[in-house]
């Protein structure tokens, strides 16, 4: 069996449906996994309408937009006769509004409970459609499936259940494909989970991990999976062949080609996971599976929103090892992701993710131990398998707060 997976941009309006169908309807007659995310920019739009609401904003406009979308690429892709799918469109619509208007003890529960409409409701469009193109396919709710624990916003795979699951839902040797939600699932309670935004690709590598799958391939708008963000770097290569390892250091850099999560279960089981064009799905893409490079050309990865913090003590005593581990204490109790970090005799720098709520939580648990400055607004750059004239060169110019080398790696943090 095979999985695909298409992103929100391969399913962002009728012609991209279309183009997803053609690309399901030629590969051939054997069961295929399929994995959809919210189409476009949906889980954006709900966001926004979570964020008005929650500040006591007026919401009404961006909700009426999100419906008016789904509903015009509907009208481009049935008949006004056929009543059935306007009629479970309107259904989701109304339970996102009962979503929105019930009470939650917590708003990161809220979110998961309306952000998953991205997904409900882009699944139930694509089915009718392959449904009505003659492509017979099952339509399963990921939330019976992908079982999880229950933190909200960033659900924990609970493997044994979710593998028992796939293999009593789906048999590999059916004749007809199978359709399911990227990105959620649910706990033991019923809850509706989210696995993190962009976890789509999560939920494909989940579903092939539990299905001994041959392949997983991602359809998305780049050729395959490039060496810089085409939109920060003007001479971006392809490659046309990744390692596990080399794909999961990028995106652990932050290149945003792939969900982080996705390529420990592929790796573990040695599946293939293939990165292509759905606007050229005959090109080659990337292959990522389990080969050796020799050499590779430079990647660069650029992360913007980015923060330095400086721990720095007070009584004239060291940045050692136990003032080390109170800091990583906090980080690890408020899942805090560090980018980079350095150490001095009396100060000990980390770049993050722009701060949030966590990040200031963590702050004041640490100021009366340390003083603490930081600066916002800062870029992380990241060389793999870097030249060093590549590096001088971008490094021109540019304001460096922090920077470090290793043998593979280069890195520096700069102002904007
Ligand atoms: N729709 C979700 C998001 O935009 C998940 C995904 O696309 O992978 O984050
Ligand atoms: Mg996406």
């Amino acid at each position: 069996m095979k999985v695909h997976k298409f992103g929100g941009a391969s399913v962002c309006d009728a012609n991209a449906v279309r183009n997803m169908r053609d690309i399901i309807q030629s590969q051939g007659k054997s069961s295929l996994l399929v994995v959809i995310s919210a189409m476009g920019k949906s889980t954006n739009a709900l966001e926004r309408i979570l964020a008005l609401k929650n500040a006591d904003q007026d919401y009404k406009h961006v909700l009426t937009n999100f419906k008016k979308y789904h509903t015009s690429i509907c009208e481009r892709l049935f008949n006004s006769s056929e009543r059935l799918i306007f009629q479970k469109l309107e259904q989701l619509f109304v339970d996102l509004d009962q979503s929105l208007n019930k009470q939650y003890d917590n708003t990161d529960k809220m979110y998961d409970q309306v952000i998953s409409f991205g997904e409900l409701i882009s699944t139930t469009i694509v089915h009718a459609f392959l449904h009505q193109s003659g492509t017979a396919c099952e339509h399963l709710d990921a939330r019976d499936i992908i079982i999880t624990d229950s933190t909200f916003r960033e659900g924990k795979v609970r493997w044994n259940a979710t593998e028992k699951a796939v293999n009593s839902r789906i048999d590999r040797d059916s004749s007809c494909h199978y359709l399911t939600q990227g990105f959620i699932g649910a706990d033991q309670y019923g809850n509706t989970l989210t696995l993190g935004r962009e976890g789509s690709d999560f939920t494909a590598a989940i579903f092939a991990s539990c299905l001994d799958a041959e392949s997983v391939t991602i359809w998305k708008d780049v050729p395959g999976i490039l060496n810089a963000d085409p939109d920060h770097w003007k001479q971006t290569v392809k490659y046309d062949n990744l390692s596990y390892g080399e794909a999961a250091e990028m995106t652990y850099y932050g290149a945003s080609v792939i969900h982080p999560k996705t390529i420990r279960p592929l790796a573990v089981k040695k599946i293939p996971l293939l990165v292509k064009s759905f606007k050229d799905p005959s090109a080659e893409g990337t292959r990522i599976g389990d080969i050796r490079h020799d050499t590779l050309k430079p990647a660069l990865i650029f992360k913007k929103n980015q923060c330095l913090i400086s721990f720095q003590v007070r009584d004239f005593s060291f940045i050692n090892e136990s003032k080390l581990s109170i800091i990583f204490h906090l980080f690890e109790e408020f899942n805090i992701h560090v980018n980079m970090m350095q150490s001095s005799a009396i100060s000990f720098s980390v770049c993050v993710d722009s701060p949030d709520k966590k990040m200031k939580s963590l702050i004041n648990g640490l100021r009366s131990e340390f003083d603490i400055f930081y600066n916002d607004h800062l870029e992380l750059i990241t060389v793999k398998n870097y030249e060093n004239e590549l590096v001088s060169n971008i490094r021109k110019g540019k304001i460096v707060l922090l920077e470090q080398r290793t043998r593979k790696n280069y890195q520096m943090l700069i102002t904007t």
